[in-house]
Order: C-alpha cells, then sequence, then structure tokens
C-alpha cells in the first residue's frame, strides 16, 4: 500500500494500491485531486488541471 500526501498543504490524503485511480478532496485545504496509483510510482493532479 502507498499512502498519497496533498500536494497543496501535505496533509495524508489516502492510502491505496497500485492500479488505483481515485478523486478525493482533502479535508484540510480544502482542494480536490485526482490520485493515480501505480506500481512503481503515484501522480497526483488537481481535478481542474484534468477538465482540459
Ligand atoms: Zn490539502
Amino acid at each position: 500500500m502507498k499512502f498519497v500526501t496533498c500536494p497543496h498543504c501535505g496533509h495524508k490524503l489516502l492510502g491505496g494500491d497500485a492500479g488505483s485511480c481515485v478523486c478525493v478532496k482533502c479535508n484540510k485545504c480544502k482542494g480536490i485531486f485526482v490520485v493515480t496509483i501505480q506500481k512503481d510510482s503515484v501522480s497526483v493532479s488537481t481535478a481542474a488541471e484534468q477538465k482540459s
């Protein structure tokens, strides 16, 4: 399992296994992020960036 932290404020968002792709809201800064967990890496992008 990998743990993902908020890129904006550093708050811990969630833990997940490889292959997970989830949309999550940070309880601390209220940002909405799309988290993709792969076998060797974790990527976090803001939901707004996904629209383009
Ligand atoms: Zn945050």
